[in-house]
């Protein structure tokens, strides 16, 4: 069998939270989001229904957390049926073995992500060089190793459609990660971004106290890859999301999400690119 799961090498507690930390919100009637730390976990899927799905896996230790959840919404005893994941970043996959180990469900994610999934290769080491202020310099304790979750992990459908989530699709995101996804809903347009872009101030994304609400760029501390993500907020904007759940920061709706969107699009490079960190150029 190639059961055999690990985390990185490098895989550790992080001690950083934040003041939503615990909260969950309701933002539709079968999108459910919440925070572990510093990171938001969804579950996709009406309330009376027991078919849904959890996107990402939170962070490390935070399987409890994430099945009482789960069981607070959906019931005793209730699984999803699926893991979907945005990306394969620690903060993101952080519960992930002791969640596919008790619910025994497959994971999916993008083709590209798998080799950081199964053991093949490393994200690229953050950079704590980056601007950013405190945490952009405390992100090298960050894990970087891949997890290994060979056999449980597959590849998201080629014809872009999200397993057990219907209506949705999936949209390749890259930049922030090779394999990154967002995940979108035509009917209501919303929209499931992952870390393509976030709704927290960079600054103050592991703030205890002020997790200020700004559409920022992707976290910088972890995006090798510029250009890309530049592109993938673009492609994002022109689906002209109405509500948007991401990676870090409170769910955004309405006017305060299409203008601030639109001035990350139209001045990504000055406020999302850092002004120096070693990813540049
Ligand atoms: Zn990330
Ligand atoms: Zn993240």
């Amino acid at each position: 069998m190639d059961n055999e799961m690990s985390y990185g090498e490098d895989y550790k507690a992080i001690p950083a939270t934040s003041i939503g930390s615990g909260v969950g919100v309701s933002v539709l009637p079968d999108l459910f989001c919440y925070t572990v730390q510093i990171v938001n976990v969804c579950l996709f899927g009406d309330e009376e229904s027991n078919d849904f799905v959890l996107i990402d896996a939170g962070m490390p230790n935070s399987a409890e957390e994430i099945i009482k959840m789960t069981e607070d919404r959906y019931g005793v005893n209730s699984r999803p049926r699926a893991i979907i994941l945005t990306h394969g970043h620690f903060d993101h996959v952080g519960a992930i073995l002791e969640l596919i180990n008790y619910w025994d469900v497959p994971v999916y994610a993008h083709e590209l992500e798998i080799p950081y999934l199964t053991g093949k290769k490393s994200y690229p080491e953050p950079d704590p060089s980056v601007e950013g202020g405190l945490i952009a310099k405390f992100s090298g304790l960050f894990p970087n190793e891949p997890i290994n979750i060979t056999g449980h992990v597959k590849a998201l459908p080629e014809d872009n459609s999200v397993p057990h989530m219907p209506g949705f699709r999936w949209v390749h995101t890259p930049g922030h990660t090779a394999g990154h996804v967002s995940f979108f809903r035509g009917k209501d347009k919303v929209l499931i971004a992952g870390d393509a872009f976030i709704t927290v101030k960079q600054d103050a994304l592991y703030k205890v106290f002020t997790q200020e609400l700004e559409i920022s760029g992707p976290p910088r501390y972890l995006t090798p890859d510029w250009k890309a993500a530049q592109k993938s907020v673009e492609q994002l904007a022109k689906l002209k999301p109405s509500i948007v759940v991401t990676g870090h920061g409170q769910p955004v709706s309405g006017e305060e999400l299409t203008k601030g969107l639109k001035k990350l699009v139209d001045n990504f490079e000055t406020v999302a690119i850092p002004d120096y960190g070693k990813y540049l150029n």
